[in-house]
């Protein structure tokens, strides 16, 4: 069978810059895919190439049987595709149920209703608040919502737990395996937490200045010499 999300040659270049050089990646069906690496290692660049916001300057990408070509954001989403930011990007005047109902396809979505998803995510009695009044972590959760909203089968992840208080990260966790194992999502998450990573993830691949430097079992892959060289600064 094949992978949900199967990467090959995947190079990103910003003049003379290679932010993304040869990458090879698979993800599953229900598996959690951590992508780690220090600032600057090209993690962000490969997910808006996943998303369809940069184009590639060489490679391939396929999603189940279908080769992806060159995405744009819509075609991406349309596809199944959908993604978090780095830095969220919500409506903020929007209240919370308005935000996971401008995300959802013509009002409705695949998984679940947007009241379900805003339950899910934790949000549960804040449907009628502003996006940008709430607390940072709360607007990750909500991103995650409206990511949801998309009915996708490929989920992008940039940073989630970034901001996020210890019992939001504990919630995000059972979220996201959740919506892998009982949905059969693909999640690949660029994720800084070792702890979360290691009790989450069921791959992970690293990268430093643009390559990937070890993938394999998330315990593995943060035990191997050149990775703690390179990201964990031993
Ligand atoms: P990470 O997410 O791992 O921190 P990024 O993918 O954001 O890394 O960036 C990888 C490299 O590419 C960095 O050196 C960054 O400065 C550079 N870069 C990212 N996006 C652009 C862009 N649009 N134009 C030029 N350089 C970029
Ligand atoms: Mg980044």
């Amino acid at each position: 069978m094949s992978p949900l999300l199967d990467i090959r040659g995947v190079s990103v270049r910003f003049g003379g810059l290679a932010a993304v050089s040869d990458l090879a990646l698979a993800l599953g069906q229900g598996e959690i895919h951590a992508l780690i690496g220090p600032n600057g290692a090209g993690k962000s660049t490969v997910i808006n190439c996943i998303s369809g916001f940069q184009p590639l300057s060489a490679g391939e990408m396929r999603l189940g049987d279908e080769r992806l070509g060159q995405l744009t954001p819509v075609t991406a989403a349309r596809k199944g595709i959908a993604r978090t930011f780095q830095t969220p990007q919500l409506f903020g005047r929007l209240s919370v149920a308005d935000n996971v109902r401008v995300a959802s396809r013509s009002g409705r979505t695949g998984l679940f209703d947007g009241g379900e998803l805003i339950e899910l995510v934790g949000l549960a009695g804040l449907q009628a608040r502003a996006a940008e009044s709430l607390a940072y972590g709360q607007q990750r959760l909500l991103e995650v919502a409206r990511a949801l909203a998309c009915a996708p089968r490929l989920l992008l992840l940039d940073e989630p737990a970034a901001g996020l208080a210890a019992d939001d990260i504990a919630r995000l966790a059972r979220l996201l395996r959740r919506i892998a194992g009982e949905l059969g999502l693909g999640i690949l998450l660029v994720e800084h937490n070792v702890g979360l990573v290691k009790r989450l993830c069921d791959q992970a691949t690293v990268m430093h200045h643009g390559l990937v430097i070890a993938s394999g079992s998330p315990a593995a892959v943060l035990s191997d010499p050149a990775v703690v060289t390179a990201y964990l600064g031993a």
